[in-house]
């Protein structure tokens, strides 16, 4: 695991020279689905501090093993309107905010924890697939003109995933697009709303990610090799 870390932030560095970027502005969530403990604890070893899962039961359990660790939590699954108080409770970033009626109950359960300003990133639909879940982008100022009235929560940034398998200009068109979404909502200078998040890129992308600007790629085989379960 340590080659495939050292593997990774290579590709960073070099993705990032080819955009005339900084690479410490590009951070690694590494995704831990169907990843053991002991992968996880490499992984802390070789420097990882953030991990993203979309299974809230899985997290809550390996959070317990790693309580006493430096780590941040990040929550990037499709979000269930009966997990909110937990993820908003356990987990310290959610990438996958699609509705204005979960921010919401995300801010009413904040709000009663005493936590303010929470960082989420707004997902957004680049590809038409329903499955993948995420805001069409016309829709997203709207949205953002609502989340931005909640004090508890604080939008960073938007999220996309890339078209699986799409050629490398198609994948490059959708990470260009969240990238211009997210210029131009500053832009608009929605009250209370700056964007500075670009989270974009997996295993098979992420290259291309970082030439698009992205500031957090969610690396899960490109770190731990192969799922076994998917
Ligand atoms: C699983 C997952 C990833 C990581 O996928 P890899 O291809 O293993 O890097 C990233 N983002 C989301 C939303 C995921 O569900």
């Amino acid at each position: 695991m340590a080659k495939n870390i050292e593997r990774v932030r290579e590709t960073i560095v070099t993705f990032c020279e080819r955009a005339r970027r900084n690479p410490e502005e590009v951070h690694i969530v590494a995704v831990t689905k169907g990843v053991s403990p002991e992968l996880m604890e490499e992984a802390l070893e070789c420097g990882i501090r953030a991990f993203g899962e979309n299974r809230v039961q899985e997290a809550l359990a390996k959070m317990s093993l790693f309580s006493k660790r430096d780590v941040t939590w990040h929550f990037i699954g499709r979000m269930q309107r009966n997990k909110l108080k937990k993820i908003v409770t356990h987990f310290h970033f959610v990438h996958s905010l699609d509705r204005e009626d979960f921010g919401s109950v995300m801010a009413t359960y904040l709000g009663n924890l005493g936590k303010k300003a929470y960082p989420v990133l707004v997902q957004v639909n680049l590809t038409g697939k329903a499955t993948q879940g995420g805001v069409q982008e016309e829709e997203l100022p709207e949205l953002l003109r609502k989340l931005a009235g909640l004090p508890e929560i604080r939008v960073v940034g938007l999220m996309t995933i890339g078209p699986l398998g799409g050629s490398e200009g198609e994948i490059r068109r959708v990470f260009r697009r969240l990238r211009e979404l997210r210029d131009m909502v500053n832009d608009m200078a929605v009250p209370g709303i700056v964007l500075t998040e670009l989270s974009m890129g997996m295993s098979d992308d992420y290259h291309l990610a970082v030439l698009e600007g992205a500031t957090i790629l969610r690396l899960g085989r490109a770190i731990f090799g192969e799922r076994r379960t998917p």
